[in-house]
């Protein structure tokens, strides 16, 4: 008996032939395909690390953010401008005006940014103040956000659904490869597993990082914040991840997110720059440790 749709990991050269190891002949089976934004690479021996807060919420807050990652030693600039909320009471995000503040601070720092779009029709619009897109955990199976993400050309930041399998992932990925953009890159973002919710917001899937580097020659980063909920738990899935071949980090920052920088959004797993000094500091000496020089300068 066979069940229908059910697919597996020996399908995924009929699934996305344009991104599977398997089917690209001329792709190095060690080496990951270089995605670039700006100055940043994502794919090359240093990880690559994104902070920035969970919205944006006003002018102050942003650049006050943004230049804190900036000291702490980040590459780029994170924060969602349309926010997806579990209710449409909840803050939405500040939309077109939250972009133009993002752009504001890219300017300021210098740190290429990336920024959710969850509506087809903004995708132009999201990408002319974008320096990347991303496509959030909620909408990673909306296909016809992926095939406008693909024909926009810009790089896009794809996380994994939320209960997503590997092959439905990758299948997301060549959804905007065959849009001729290849500038993919993908993000483990914690999975809805059992006993996700009772001491952590969800599971972090370490053991897809490999998987996905087998298969496919995209590079793929974690996202420790929405992984865990935690904050506590935010430095030691970061090094963790990176111990696992994570290629980069996106975490969310505020600069002090138990006082008066307490964020609307997602307080709960909000780390302070400090604790991002120490992540940074740990891929620096990892880097280190292993002969491996800087990647990139900003
Ligand atoms: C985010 O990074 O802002 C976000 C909403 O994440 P996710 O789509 O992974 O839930
Ligand atoms: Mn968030």
């Amino acid at each position: 008996m066979s069940i229908a749709g059910n697919v597996g990991l020996k399908d995924l050269p009929r699934i996305c032939p344009l991104i599977s190891r398997r089917v690209q002949p001329a792709a190095d089976p060690t080496e990951t395909r270089v995605v670039q934004v700006g100055p940043v690479r994502f794919g090359e021996a240093r990880p690559v690390v994104i902070a920035g807060p969970c919205a944006v919420e006003s002018r102050e807050q942003t650049l006050a953010v943004a230049r804190a990652v900036k000291a702490a030693g980040a590459d780029m600039l994170r924060g969602g401008a349309f926010k997806p909320r579990t209710s449409p009471h909840d803050f939405q995000g500040l939309g077109i005006e939250g972009l133009k503040i993002l752009r504001e601070a890219s300017r300021e720092t210098g740190l290429p940014i990336v920024t959710e779009v969850m509506d087809p029709r903004l995708v132009d619009t999201v990408a002319e103040y974008a320096d990347m897109l991303q496509i959030g955990s909620r909408n990673m199976q909306n296909y016809p956000l992926l095939i406008e993400a693909g024909k926009s050309g810009k790089p896009v930041l794809l996380k994994r659904g939320m209960a997503a399998s590997l092959c439905e992932w990758l299948g997301a990925a060549e959804y905007v490869a065959k849009e001729g953009n290849l500038e993919v890159v993908l993000c483990e973002r914690g999975i809805k597993a059992y006993p996700s919710g009772e001491y952590s917001r969800n599971v972090l899937d370490l053991n897809v990082i490999p998987a996905v580097r087998e298969e496919t020659f995209l590079p793929v980063i974690v996202d420790p914040s929405h992984a865990t909920g935690v904050a506590g738990m935010v430095e030691s899935a970061s090094c963790a991840a990176i111990e696992y071949g994570s290629q980069g980090l996106i975490i969310e920052v505020a600069c002090d997110p138990e006082g008066a920088g307490k964020p609307k959004c997602d307080a709960a797993q909000a780390i302070s720059p400090r604790t991002l000094q120490n992540i940074v500091r740990f891929i620096e000496a990892r880097q280190e440790s292993r002969g491996l020089r800087k990647a990139h300068a900003i």
